[in-house]
């Protein structure tokens, strides 16, 4: 689960870590941006920045005005600024050149900076440990600095049992160039934001750019956090957290028909159950040079309801151009699977070519089923022959 930059910053105060003070505003109008701007009424400058979940915000710039989605600007200049971005659109590297419409944003006290470092905690699955990242090139791309000067970052694995160890952290404050109190107060932030790491369940935790100020604090000027979603269980209170506009809707609307589907960017939409056989079955597309439009598992035991409801969400997508079901029929009936279908496929009209493999209990009802509804779907047994034919039906 992604978090905008203000909410991970509010779960990260509660640690005692420093940062700008800020307030979010969620709509444009005078009166609440008169309120949101009286805790700044004595500051020269005020940050202000676009809240949407995607980083290179700096950098990137709204289509409607050329403005940047990150504007120090001095306080007369704040409404402007704000103006310039609720509900436009923020193109930036990590969007996507359709960009990402402005509903938030973040007003913060600008921090006079002194160093810019970069900092994050995550898990790293082959060394089966989190590890803590660490760069004197703050507010850069991780990734650019890996490449040109990989000597600039620091990675530490983190023993889970042990935590995060003081020495280590003293070697990132060496990283970073800091001395005397800098650099205890910087070593107690690396101790902080490794408890936060473990107490929030956060799958990912980055600062950058993590900033040194004159005035002597360690400050998190910006961050963010991605928690863990097989933790979600543990925290009832991070569903207010969510954002459904961030998402795309085929897939909020998957999660409610309890379906694991992930949009894609290819034209071949894939039903499947099982996570494995529908990893399979998008390699097998890819294989035939096809391109899946989605990643969908509905499960061992799906319901009727659940494959038309899966039919309906992979044909929202209008990049698609065929369909292929592969089900392996076990506790999920192949009779039940094709009625299903071929209900979803007549409510819809559907006109795409549509080709079903299926295999299990069941299979012979299943196939009289789609024999019998007239639906031009095409049956074929063998996965390779299926997954050669739905892409050829594509081109
Ligand atoms: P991102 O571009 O989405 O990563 O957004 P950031 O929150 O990191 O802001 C982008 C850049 O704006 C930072 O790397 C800083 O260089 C600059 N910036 C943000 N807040 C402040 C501030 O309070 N003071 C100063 N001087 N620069 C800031
Ligand atoms: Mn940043």
């Amino acid at each position: 689960m992604n978090l905008h930059e203000y909410q991970a910053k509010q779960l990260l105060a509660n640690f005692g870590l420093d940062m700008p003070m800020g307030v979010c505003l969620e709509d444009n109008n005078p009166d609440s941006i008169a309120k949101a701007l009286v805790p700044f009424q004595t500051h020269e400058n005020v940050v202000v920045k676009a809240q949407i979940h995607a980083g290179g915000r700096g950098k990137g710039v709204f289509t409607e005005n050329g403005q940047h989605g990150v504007q120090v600007v001095p306080l007369n200049q704040a409404e402007q600024a704000i103006a310039s971005m609720f509900g436009n659109t923020l193109v930036t590297k990590q969007t996507g050149s359709e960009g990402k419409r402005v509903r938030k944003v973040y007003l913060t006290e600008a921090i006079s900076v002194e160093k810019e470092f970069y900092v994050s905690i995550l898990i790293d699955r082959t060394q089966q440990c989190p590890v803590l990242i660490a760069s004197s090139e703050g507010g850069c791309e991780i990734e650019e600095v890996a490449q040109k000067s990989p000597d600039a970052i620091l990675k530490l694995p983190i023993d889970p049992l042990l935590g995060l160890r003081p020495f280590q952290a003293r070697k990132v404050c060496y990283l970073f160039g800091l001395t005397d109190e800098l650099a205890q107060r910087c070593v107690q932030t690396l101790l902080k934001l490794y408890q936060a790491f473990v107490k929030l369940d956060a799958s990912l935790i980055e600062i950058n750019p993590l900033v040194s100020t004159k005035e002597g604090r360690i400050c998190l000027l910006d961050a963010k956090v991605q928690l863990d979603d097989n933790a979600l269980f543990r925290h009832p209170e991070y569903a207010a957290l969510d954002d459904p506009y961030e998402k795309d809707p085929k897939e909020v609307e998957a999660g409610e028909a309890k379906l694991n589907y992930v949009a894609l960017k290819g034209n071949i939409a894939c039903l499947v159950n099982g996570a494995g056989l529908a990893m399979a079955t998008m390699d097998i597309i890819q294989h035939f040079g096809g391109k899946p439009a989605n990643f969908l598992d509905v499960g061992g035991g799906a319901k009727q309801e659940q494959i038309e409801a899966a039919f309906r969400i992979i044909l929202k997508d209008p990049n698609v151009k065929g369909i292929f079901i592969n089900i392996f029929g076990g506790i999920l009936k192949c009779d039940m699977l094709a009625q299903g279908v071929v209900n979803a496929a007549h409510s819809v009209q559907l006109k795409l070519p549509l080709v079903i493999r299926m295999k299990g209990t069941n299979v012979e009802i299943g196939k009289q089923i789609l024999k019998d509804s007239g639906l031009p779907l095409i049956p074929i047994d063998d996965l390779a022959l299926a997954a050669q034919t739905i892409v050829d039906k594509v081109k």
